[in-house]
């Protein structure tokens, strides 16, 4: 075993692991545990009187206002569930734009006279909280004079226990505002993009003889992919300490080539962690499904069944900081950043989603018959028109300095946002497009209207890896989100586009039936007239390759492959009218939003610049120094006794040293800029257009230096060491 010293303390640590006693007996029940800590509709069913629940019932379920007048006996319901099962604490849970979760937490127990006493736990407390919001990111929205915000309860999100070996804590999932009632945070526009979907697609609902529909919801189930190391190689990184990523790391003699991980047998140690995770997401009442290995060594996914896309955004959060507390449990780190490590797959979080309702189902779910697939084929239409018109939006939605990783480079889905929706569908839309369906591509020949579209396949048995928004038989995936992100943003993204495009549909539908068009020709006409318009955002074919991006030009299509490119999206006319027309966002929110968005994208390069410049100089400039004066001594020895020497491994070492030393200089000159006048905007293009290329080349030099120098001065754990040991 060769490596620095740090580096072998770091592998002593990994081999000698002791995994944790287990946490499980082997004859209890998944069923047992499964929303075990959850405030849930069956706690609250046998705790609150009939009325009360009945009223939180057509909230939660039914979107129909909150009655606030409920408040006080549900609040006295819930901290006695709380205090019974060992909370001591309450916390109002809240999702900042720093993309994490937040939580102030305040005790139950209040001082008074006569000692302590367990408080009083009034509705009151349970609507509103103040937590301090003066350093939560606010983009202009808050004036510094005035800090507060206020978290309010979100009913539909259920309240839940965290558990902690020190004592537990009632944890209220609410929305974050600032005093003047603006969002400062993902919830408060998901909800009120949520409703403005529903409004529109309700109309559609009605013309399509649904005389009272049932509210529709999107729903949304996020596969997030993440890597596992062991905290000791964690540890020993600087870089993924600072910033999530490794900075530095030469690529390993044996990568991901072979394909061998993909699915293969999951190590057992990982099993445990998975299987004590899964336990815990359980218990917090989040239906975490499916596991498996990803495409690179120690890369994983987890797949929760889809929920409401309120609750599911709330537990994604819960999910990523719940799993990384198991995973240190286990000796292990989750990394959930997009590129964690240079040239090996990256982590994305596809969003599944669909919309439904109570009464209708899945409305993109193709029907039994010619009508339903008719109402059918509108929705998804409105969903092909939402992309193409705002497809810059959805790419905005998901912009990222760790994502910009991903998207752009030829590996996860390109930058350009297109649509796949298998080879049957894309020829129903066709025809569709070019006059009416008379054929199927499996079936006869059909008769001219929508009214004889054929029986579309309930699983598109066609898959396109390569797409960022392909149809998969009954939803969309959405696969451009990044592994870290919420996923509160892109789906009030799709809520609100699909809104819009709802509205013009149900919009000409109405004025056509009105004019005494009859119906199934004005669909067939308004579904050609979409498709006419928005149908080159279809594309079937590989998104990966170069002809795409060619091609997708000629379309018109945006391919906005960095941050700098995408981020300015939010900045546009046609976005403030939009977010404002369906009441998601203001336009002060809006450009709240875009700039916290460049500040959070600045800061996250400048920490990488900061750290790359420290770690090299520190590190791994004096790890190179130390050779090359040994391998100078070796030549001088080697020269005074008259051998032959060999230049190659000291020209080589030398060269690197110096080219390492420039491109410091360089970035430590690029760091040493400070523009005090400069916009969000400018601060943003100076870490992507100056800084980015100057930590790119301090990484080129140093990862070929680990080419070269000997491997027990190499102070980092390499990517071989911390991608497979574990
Ligand atoms: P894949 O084959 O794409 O990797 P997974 O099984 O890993 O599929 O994940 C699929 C995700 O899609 C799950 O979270 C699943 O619950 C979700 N999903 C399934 N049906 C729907 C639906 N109708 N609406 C939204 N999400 C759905
Ligand atoms: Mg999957």
């Amino acid at each position: 075993m060769s490596g620095s010293a740090a580096r072998l303390k770091a592998i002593d640590a990994v081999v000698g692991y002791q995994a944790p006693l287990e946490r499980f007996s082997p004859t209890e029940a998944p069923g047992e545990i499964f929303g075990q800590n959850v405030f849930s509709k069956a706690v609250m069913q046998t705790r609150l009187p009939k009325p009360i629940f009945t009223s939180l019932l057509a909230t939660i379920e039914h979107s129909k206002p909150l009655d606030p007048a409920v408040a006080d006996v549900v609040a006295s319901a819930m901290k006695d569930w709380a205090i019974e099962r060992g909370a001591t604490h309450y916390a109002h849970v809240f999702y900042p734009l720093t993309g994490l979760t937040a939580e102030k937490h305040d005790s139950f127990l209040e001082p008074d006279a006569s000692g302590a006493s367990m408080a009083e736990f009034a509705g009151k407390t349970l609507l509103q909280g103040e937590p301090d919001a003066s350093s939560f990111p606010n983009g202009g929205l808050r004036d510094t004079f005035e800090a507060r915000g206020y978290t309010g309860w979100d009913v539909t999100s259920p309240a839940y226990i965290l558990e902690n070996p020190h004592g537990n804590t009632l944890c209220i999932p609410t929305v974050f505002v600032s005093w003047t009632g603006e969002a400062l945070d993902h919830k408060t526009p998901l909800l009120r993009s949520q409703q403005a979907m529903n409004v529109h697609a309700q109309r559609i609902l009605r013309l399509f003889g649904h005389e009272d529909p049932a509210a529709v919801v999107s729903f949304a189930g996020a596969e997030q992919e993440y890597f596992l190391i062991d905290r000791s190689f964690y540890f020993a990184r600087p870089d993924l300490l600072s910033s999530g990523r490794t900075l530095f790391g030469a690529h390993p003699p044996k990568g991901q080539e072979f394909d061998d991980h993909y699915f293969g047998a999951i190590p057992e140690r990982v099993l445990g962690f998975m299987l004590d995770a899964e336990r815990e997401l359980f218990k917090l009442g989040i239906p975490a499904k499916t596991r498996h290995n990803e495409v690179a060594p120690g890369q994983f996914e987890i797949a929760p069944v889809f929920e409401k896309a309120n609750l599911a955004s709330d537990h994604q959060q819960l999910l990523m900081v719940t799993m990384r507390r198991v995973a240190q449990r286990h000796g292990m780190e989750v990394l959930f950043h997009e590129k964690p490590f240079a040239g090996v797959n990256g982590s994305g979080k596809h969003v599944n989603f669909s919309i439904g309702n109570a009464g209708q189902g899945n409305l993109l779910n193709p029907g039994d018959n010619p009508h339903d697939n008719a109402q059918f084929l509108v929705f998804c239409a409105a969903v092909i028109r939402a992309v193409h018109r705002h497809g810059g939006l959805l790419r905005a939605s998901v912009a990222s300095s760790s994502n910009d990783h991903r998207l752009g480079a030829n590996e996860a889905p390109p930058a350009i946002m297109s649509i796949f929706l298998g080879d049957q569908l894309a020829d129903v839309f066709d025809q569709i497009a070019n006059g009416g369906a008379t054929s199927s591509k499996e079936r006869g020949t059909l008769v001219l209207g929508v009214d004889t579209i054929p029986d579309l396949p309930a699983d598109a048995g066609d898959r396109n890896r390569t797409s960022p928004f392909a149809f998969t038989g009954n939803r969309f995936e959405f696969r451009a989100p990044g592994a870290s992100q919420s996923i509160a943003g892109p789906m009030m993204v799709i809520n609100t586009i699909l809104a819009e495009s709802l509205d013009v549909i149900a919009g000409k539908l109405e004025a056509a039936v009105a004019a005494g068009t009859e119906f199934n020709v004005a669909v067939q006409s308004v579904l050609a007239e979409i498709m006419a318009a928005h149908g080159s955002v279809v594309f079937n074919g590989d998104g990966y390759s170069p002809g795409w991006h060619t091609e997708a030009a000629e379309r018109g299509l945006l391919n906005l492959p960095t941050c700098l490119e995408a981020l300015p999206q939010f900045d546009t006319d046609e976005a403030r009218t939009l977010f404002s027309t369906y009441g998601v966002l203001n336009e002060r929110e809006l450009a709240s939003r875009y700039e916290v968005a460049l500040e959070q994208y600045a800061l996250s390069v400048s920490v990488e610049a900061r750290s790359t410049l420290e770690v090299a100089t520190t590190a791994l400039l004096p790890a190179a120094i130390r050779y090359q004066s040994e391998l100078v001594a070796n030549a001088t020895g080697l020269k005074a006794l008259g051998y032959e020497h060999d230049p190659t491994s000291l020209d080589a070492v030398s060269n690197g040293v110096l080219e390492l030393q420039k491109a410091l200089a360089g970035l430590r000159a690029a760091l040493a800029h400070d523009d005090e006048d400069a916009t969000s905007f400018d601060h943003a293009c100076y870490a992507g257009t100056t800084l980015i290329p100057k930590i790119r080349a301090v990484r080129a030099a140093v990862d070929s230096l680990e080419d070269v120098v000997a491997d027990d001065l190499w102070p980092l754990a390499t990517y071989q060491e911390m991608l497979v040991i574990l």
